[in-house]
């Protein structure tokens, strides 16, 4: 297999010389709230190191590799939201997987979380394909992105609060440039649910006191901070994780229903599951 390509809709693979000026030693807080645009962002978070731990991780698992993926050339870096700029339904996550995301170089991608959720949105019309494998492999969202409260690979899928709290000016900013477009939001699991509540806050959301409880199929509708602006739906779901699907507490059938709930409340027009989908 060839290197890993630098995945479309994101920043080249940075080299080593590139970004002398940036966020070495910085933190988020600094260049996130400065992008002017999601892609000025995407390309800058790619050159965070803000977190000692997960650099240290997701380089780690790009030297060492799973055996599986031995000739791959792994991103080993920060990976950025992925979907249109103007999307009107954001799916949160909670981080890179260490031989998915940080390998493809694309959120939900190359692991069995990503085929999941790819093939969820493609019964309802909202991909273009049903499989998500590499950063070259065409798929394309129709107003629908991802994005994670955290964008480094975390040992044992378990960031710190600090790493989180780190992260999360990349996702204010995020959030804060959807705004005009982005109506409905579905987080994928606890740790995501807690991690927006301080963002949604930041990016001008009102968030109920006190925050509502996490749970498969629950809406909560979010007013914003300005008066007269449209309210943000809501919804949470289990995880995408192996440990969910395989096991049977998150089935397919599950996860197309709060993804379509989730789209019609944003405006898009999820599509009816072919007969015979389970
Ligand atoms: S987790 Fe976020 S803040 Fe930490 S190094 Fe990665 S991109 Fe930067």
């Amino acid at each position: 297999m060839p290197p890993t390509p630098a995945p479309p809709d994101q920043p080249d693979q940075p080299d080593d010389t590139d970004h002398a000026a940036d966020t070495d030693t910085d933190t988020p807080a600094f260049p996130a709230p400065r992008a002017a645009d999601v892609s000025t962002l995407d390309t800058a978070l790619a050159h965070c190191r803000a977190c000692p731990r997960l650099v240290a991780w997701r380089e780690e698992a790009g030297r060492i590799k799973r055996k599986s993926f031995a000739d791959w050339d792994y991103w080993a870096r920060p990976v950025a939201g992925f979907g249109p700029s103007d999307a009107a339904l954001l799916l949160v996550g909670l981080a890179p997987a260490a031989h998915g995301g940080n390998r493809t170089g694309r959120m939900f991608t190359g692991d069995r979380s990503g085929d999941v959720l790819v093939a969820a949105l493609h019964d309802l019309g909202l991909a273009n394909q049903a499989e998500s494998t590499a950063a070259d492999d065409g798929l394309r969202l129709y107003g629908v992105r991802f994005t994670a409260p955290v964008h480094c690979a975390p040992p044992d899928n378990k960031p710190t609060p600090d790493e989180r709290d780190t992260c999360r000016p990349w996702l204010v900013r995020e959030l804060t440039l959807l705004r005009p477009t982005v109506r409905a939001i579905v987080v994928l699991g606890s740790f995501g649910w807690q991690a927006l509540f301080p963002a949604l806050t930041a990016a001008g959301w009102q968030v109920p006191r006190p925050r509502p409880k996490f749970g498969h199929g629950v809406r909560v509708d979010i007013p914003s901070a300005t008066p007269g602006a449209t309210p943000l739906a809501l919804f949470g779901s289990y995880h995408v994780s192996q440990q969910n699907t395989f096991t049977g507490r998150l089935t397919p059938a599950m996860l197309r229903d709060v993804l379509a709930a989730a789209a019609r409340a944003a405006g898009l027009r999820p599509a009816a599951p072919k007969p015979g989908r389970h």
